[in-house]
């Protein structure tokens, strides 16, 4: 049975003292709540040691929101997988359409980060989604399965149990439009196709295919029951403490199977 995963990218926010905050409320929710999803948060690189610290007791895991693909050299400013691992963390967000648009990053590159995270057994959250130019000119479809292509190119079967997906409409993040749930379920099991037809039909079943895209409270219950949605990638809701325990408590009531 794949996994139901409820994962936050605070992006570039919060301060210190709102990030001890947060950490604090959720460790003593957490302790105290028995979920059955897996939480993943991604804080900003400088937070992700105190994180790690703060949260060692819980059942919540800990991401970097990008990495670089080299293990270490003269590259400013860039962190690397192994450096990642050296303190604890397991998790990267890979081909954020952020990363995307504002900093140029190309399928090729998503799928050097990919490669490397792979091999150095750090588990990848691979981000894709179309802009609305390419939804309204057809060509959704097309988009996901190229960025699919290529940012798994040379994945091998194996590798594919530390891979979890995340459909993000370009249009529909930070925006407050939400994909529907039909729209979002559409994309979802295009993409479960297609993995299925690359790495067969059990990959295809175990693979967790979250949804990230202006969820909230109001509308997480209706994309959660849907058969290929497996969870979201929240932006926005999860800075706020109260809306990222609201959005994990609705998930695991209206998950679509036990
Ligand atoms: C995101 O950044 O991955 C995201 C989905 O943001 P938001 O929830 O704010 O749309």
């Amino acid at each position: 049975m794949r996994k139901i995963i409820i994962a936050g990218n605070w992006k570039m926010n919060k301060t210190l003292d709102e990030v001890n905050d947060f950490f604090k409320g959720i460790s003593e929710w957490e302790k105290d709540f028995e979920h059955r999803c897996q939480i993943l948060i991604f804080p900003s690189n400088i937070y992700i040691q105190i994180a790690l610290k703060m949260l060692d007791e819980n059942n919540i895991d800990i991401g970097v929101q990008n990495i670089y693909y080299k293990d270490f050299g003269a590259y400013t400013g860039e962190i690397s997988p192994k450096m990642i691992l050296s303190i604890g963390s397991k998790y990267s967000l890979v081909g954020h359409s952020e990363r995307r648009n504002i900093f140029h990053e190309t399928d090729e590159e998503v799928n050097l980060k990919v490669k490397s995270l792979i091999s150095n057994g750090v588990n990848v959250v691979m981000c894709v989604g179309e802009t609305e130019e390419e939804r309204e000119a057809g060509k959704t479809e097309k988009v996901l399965e190229q960025q699919l292509n290529y940012g798994l190119k040379d994945i091998l079967p194996p590798d594919m149990k530390n891979i979890i997906l995340a459909y993000e409409p370009v249009w529909a993040i930070g925006t407050g439009r939400t994909a529907t749930p039909e729209i979002a379920e559409q994309a979802h099991k295009f993409i479960r196709d297609w993995i299925s037809q690359k790495f067969g039909k059990n990959i295809a079943a175990e693979i967790s295919i979250l949804y990230g895209g202006s969820i909230k409270v109001s509308n997480i219950r209706d994309l959660i029951a849907q058969e290929d949605i497996d969870g979201g990638l929240i932006g926005g809701a999860s800075l706020k403490l109260e809306d990222f325990k609201e959005i994990i408590k609705i998930s695991e009531k209206n998950i679509n199977r036990q």
